[in-house]
């Protein structure tokens, strides 16, 4: 069933927490997946971490980029993305693009920096989404992640060294927030900040040819339709939506 917005089914979200952390497959997806809502909270003095799993070394149709190349360009396009947010912390894992699994060293990398940013909300893709394609690696970057917000990081003797050895300490994320949900229960007003987020979906170079916002490309319209469609009869003009969990106390 089609998400209907003029229900006001979805909660209106409009706490902003004071740490955040957006955990992705790809550089990009942080900006596709949750940059107005991020924007937003940015603005609002949130402090905001990414950490992008993979290289990105596969993402192009340009067969005159090496790999090497290519990742080596969206790593710089990523940065540039992120600091345009006004992003504090970048964590780049590495991992080869189309090649993320579900690993125990894939766990303990997410569970450390959660517990080196300490975010009380994390934004990732929603694993379990089965209505539409999905690329392997956000269902992997989504799965992983939701096991290291709850119980790895939260509990002390998993990943026992990051305490005695590294001198991180356990943290406990209050939410995890899942972008691309079949079926989201939690909406932003992003009226504010969606035009950043496209700005800053304009700093992915490589992945948006002859992506120019001041035109209005079709990236930018499309996220923009999107964005006025889930709004719709909520009272602001663009909305971002999202699954939310809530951690117990
Ligand atoms: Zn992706």
């Amino acid at each position: 069933m089609p998400i209907d917005a003029n229900d006001r089914k979805l909660e209106i979200v409009t706490d902003i927490p004071d740490t955040a952390m957006v955990v992705c497959a790809h550089a990009d997806d942080a900006e596709i997946g949750s940059g107005g809502v991020v924007a937003k909270w940015v603005a609002a003095g949130c402090e905001v971490a990414y950490v992008l799993c993979t290289d990105g070394s596969a993402g192009t149709a340009d067969r005159s980029l090496t790999p090497a190349e290519l990742s080596e360009k969206r790593t710089v396009e990523q940065r540039a993305a992120a600091d345009f947010m006004g992003v504090k912390h970048v964590v780049m894992l590495g991992y080869p693009d189309g090649g993320l699994e579900d690993t125990r060293e894939l766990l303990g990398d997410i569970v450390r920096a959660i517990r080196r940013y300490r975010p009380r909300t994390v934004l990732t893709h929603d694993p379990y989404r089965i209505k539409h394609f999905q690329h392997r690696d956000h269902r992997k970057a989504g799965i992983v992640t939701t096991d290291a917000v709850y119980p790895f990081a939260r509990d002390h003797l998993h990943f026992a060294e990051h305490i005695a050895v590294e001198g991180l300490e356990p943290h406990k994320v209050r939410e995890l927030w899942y972008w691309g949900a079949d079926e989201p229960d939690v909406i932003v007003d992003v009226t504010d900040s969606i035009d950043r987020q496209i700005a800053a979906l304009a700093r992915h170079e490589s992945q948006v040819p002859g992506f120019n916002v001041q035109a209005g490309d079709t990236i930018g319209e499309r996220l923009r339709r999107n964005a006025a469609r889930l709004a719709n009869g909520y009272g602001f003009e663009y909305g971002a939506v999202f699954r939310r969990l809530i951690a117990r106390r």
